[in-house]
């Protein structure tokens, strides 16, 4: 072990280059898999490494840790259905933050590293980070996984107790860091907690993309300053990655939802959207039709563009909808894939889907890319997609999602759009996109639609 111990910094610098290259793997579809392939190896290398430097008496406990963790890991990684990865991933970050609590209290309890004042900061900082991320993500969880408990709260009193809790947690912080009084370390620790819950709880609607994405960075930057406390430098790298990362995507989900960090944090748009809408609802008229009208369109069209949402992985229609293009190619028709950044409830989520339909690489475009051929589009088939082609977002200044960019699929000749029901989509809005002209409405589960539509392109027989 000692003769190992030596050369840990060298395993500690290859592991962070390995994640810096999962990274720039991770940056594009064709490349993902190679990313992962050194994160894995960049956090085998890591763990091993520690466990290889860890002073003997821990040795059980860490390959307890390793075992259980392993263990649960590899559970949740075959059980987990694809429209459950949004919540589970929350889930995750709450657990990196609890764990940064965790190791705060330990370091405080066990060590004497607490009577130096730059480790008091960093324990500081790394502790309520780690113990607002908790909770922010176990709500975040339960909204996410649609929990009775998850409510959205508002009212005159959130800003004011939000405000409160947070001085009170910085108060005791600075109190602790000044005075090394514990009793101040385990208010600012409770503060955080409360603040983390009463933080997010007022976020709902279509903010949730932002606060997933950034929760995300959170739990990196806790992870970093407990990897100061630790003396672990890989656990600051990994940590840093992970924050920096997490807070470049926050800003990109912000600039496509137009808004800014500050006014998705405090402004407290998405509880207030449903409400809006409410007293708004009259009676209008649309057009419905059956799968194998659609399919007669769609055979006789020159192109025609899939917009996928929320829908397609909550019906698991990933493989039906790559049928369906591969019978249309084989008609002779353009077919391409068109996604929006807040598609779905997670960061990257409809990528996700195609890439395990193994839909090409290139038939898939990004809103900015394919937003002006819709004009010249025929068919623009929207399947279980709502709030992400809302042009209330463009045309109506009074809607809550206004200047929000969405995939212009109203600019089509034909929309085809595929749902269960009129019913709104996560933001709680009414979408003009269902009652014009051009649009068709085809009821039904995502997945049965998909494969009837097939059926018609084929004449039944494919
Ligand atoms: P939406 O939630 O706006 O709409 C999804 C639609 O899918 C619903 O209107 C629903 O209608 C329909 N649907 C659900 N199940 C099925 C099914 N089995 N078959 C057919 N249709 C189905 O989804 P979008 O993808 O358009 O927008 C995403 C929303 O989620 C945005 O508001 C975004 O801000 C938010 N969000 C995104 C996150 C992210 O990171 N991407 C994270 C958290 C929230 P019906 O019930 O009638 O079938």
């Amino acid at each position: 072990m000692q003769s190992f111990a030596q050369y840990a910094d060298w395993a500690y610098l290859i592991g962070a280059v390995l994640f810096i290259l999962t990274l720039r793997g991770l940056s594009g579809p064709k490349t993902a898999i190679m990313g992962n392939r050194y994160g894995m190896t960049g956090m085998a290398l890591a763990v091993l490494t520690t466990f290889f430097v860890a002073p003997s008496p821990v040795l059980g406990l860490i390959v307890g840790a390793m075992v259980a963790g392993g263990a649960i890991g590899i559970y949740r990684a075959k059980t987990v259905a694809m429209t459950h990865m949004p919540e589970t991933v929350a889930m995750m970050h709450s657990a990196v933050g609890l764990s940064a609590v965790c190791i705060a209290v330990a370091a405080v309890l066990h060590t004497g590293i607490h009577h130096d004042g730059v480790h008091r900061f960093e324990l500081f900082i790394g502790c309520f980070v780690g113990a607002i991320t908790f909770t922010a993500s176990v709500f975040a969880y339960g909204k996410l996984a649609a929990k009775k408990w998850a409510k959205t709260i508002k009212g005159g009193w959130v800003k004011p107790v939000q405000a409160g809790l947070f001085l009170a947690m910085l108060g005791f912080g600075v109190g602790y860091f000044t005075t090394e009084n514990l009793t101040d370390f385990y208010l600012m620790t409770a503060f955080a907690l409360a603040f983390g819950y009463v933080w997010i709880a007022p976020i709902g609607g279509g903010d949730m993309p932002v606060v997933v994405s950034l929760l995300n960075s959170f739990s990196g930057w806790a992870a970093a300053g407990i990897g100061f406390t630790l003396n672990n430098p890989m656990l600051i790298i990994a940590g840093s990655l992970v924050g920096s990362s997490g807070a470049i995507l926050s800003y990109v989900m912000c600039r496509a939802m137009n808004r800014s960090l500050l006014n998705v944090l405090f402004g407290g748009f998405g509880a207030t959207a449903a409400v809006e809408e409410e007293g708004d609802k009259k009676e209008k008229n649309y057009r419905s039709g059956s799968a194998e009208d659609a399919a007669f369109l769609m055979s006789n069209a020159d192109s025609v563009v899939i917009v996928p949402g929320y829908g397609l992985a909550q019906a698991r229609a990933q493989n039906a909808v790559k049928e369906l293009a591969t019978v249309l190619k084989e008609k002779g028709v353009t077919v391409r894939y068109a996604i929006h950044p807040v598609a779905g409830r997670m960061p990257g989520h409809m990528n996700v889907l195609l890439a395990e339909a193994d839909v090409p690489y290139d038939d898939v475009k990004e809103m900015d890319e394919i937003n002006s051929d819709f004009a010249s589009t025929d068919v623009v088939l929207v399947i279980g997609a709502n709030d992400v082609v809302n042009p209330a977002a463009k045309d109506n200044p009074a809607s809550p999602i206004y200047g929000m960019p969405i995939i212009e699929a109203h600019r089509a000749r034909t929309v085809m759009v595929i749902k269960r029901s009129m019913a709104t989509g996560y933001a709680g809005l009414d979408n003009d996109l269902f009652y014009l002209d051009k649009t068709m409405m085809v009821f039904g589960d995502a997945k049965k639609v998909l494969e009837d539509m097939v059926k018609g392109v084929t004449g039944g027989g494919h």
